[in-house]
């Protein structure tokens, strides 16, 4: 199915220290470029312009996609055989927003308002979302990080651990990154287990974002994908975008997602498609973003 990562808004309730998004409503920063967002399309555009791509799965993430006041109108028009997902911080209004086509709910605590989040929690798990939650493992204070895991485990969800992002950090064979690895044996999701990331692909790699898979951004602007929208050029505009045609060599300086969805030409199938990658791409988001994340560390 045609996945879109989908950030209709950069606009974020919270300031986490650790974002590149936290400049606010005019845009972000990420590996020391600054995008300027100037304008946000609203629901009934989106929903014009991806009718193009049916049936599509969405991957909503931002900054807060609550935030953006399209949000529930635009869940409650998704068309038939159309699905979705979210990353969000959810401490904002959660009620009324339709479940049949959520197919994840990801919440992210970030050590703020924990009463509030555990409210639309219980919310959200009683109306039948998939939800699960990712805690950021903060260095300076592991001890306490890893309790709020088993918190959450001990409520009945699945639990996701992220590393901290601060370009001030290196977790390589430390003892906090020894006790955030141990949690995979106990059951948790520990993403980027890899310290070093094993980023070390050369450059002549083909991939399928830009045919099967895109990343929109709140101004209309398409790209490739994430590492794209951080670092590159966009393909065009969401009104008259030209999809790939095939599987395409990539000269993006992010090497970040090499290992999930990018492969030797040899390795395509007679299509030129990346086997491994169609089967992977739903995948794509959640991967891309925390590379992405250990990526911005050596910049
Ligand atoms: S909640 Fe997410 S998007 Fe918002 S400031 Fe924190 S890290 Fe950034
Ligand atoms: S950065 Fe990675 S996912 Fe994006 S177009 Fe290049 S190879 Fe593909």
């Amino acid at each position: 199915m045609f996945t879109i990562l989908f950030m209709p808004t950069m606009r974020c309730n919270l300031r986490c220290s650790y974002c590149h998004f936290k400049h606010g409503q005019n845009g972000f920063e990420a590996y020391g470029k600054f995008h300027e967002i100037s304008s946000e399309l609203n629901w009934q555009n989106w929903l014009q312009y991806f009718n193009r791509w049916r049936p599509y799965f969405l991957e909503f993430t931002g900054g807060e996609p609550l935030m953006w006041k399209g949000f529930k109108d635009f869940i409650a028009h998704i068309p038939t055989r159309c699905s979705w997902a979210i990353t969000s911080n959810t401490l904002l209004d959660v009620t009324s927003i339709p479940s049949k086509k959520c197919k994840s709910w990801t919440a992210s605590y970030h050590y703020k308002a924990k009463e509030k989040f555990e409210k639309n929690m219980e919310i959200l798990k009683a109306r039948g979302f998939p939800v699960s939650v990712s805690v950021v493992a903060k260095f300076g204070n592991i001890k306490d990080c890893i309790a709020e895991a088993f918190y959450f485990s001990s409520l009945g969800y699945r639990v996701n651990i992220l590393r901290e992002l601060n370009p001030n950090i290196n977790w390589e064979g430390t003892e906090q990154w020894r006790q955030i690895a141990a949690l995979k044996a106990k059951g948790f999701n520990v993403v980027e287990d890899d310290i070093p990331p094993k980023y070390d692909f050369p450059k002549g790699f083909v991939c399928l974002a830009g045919k099967n898979y895109v990343c929109a951004m709140p101004d209309g602007k398409i790209y490739r994908c994430y590492s794209q929208a951080m670092l590159g050029e966009p393909m065009g505009n969401i009104e008259n975008v030209e999809l790939l045609n095939r599987a395409s060599e990539c000269n993006c300086p992010c090497l970040g997602c090499a290992k999930d969805f990018q492969s030797p030409k040899k390795k395509l199938n007679k299509n030129g498609e990346d086997m491994k990658v169609i089967n992977r791409i739903a995948g794509i988001f959640k991967t891309s973003l925390d590379r992405f994340y250990n990526r911005s560390t050596k910049v």
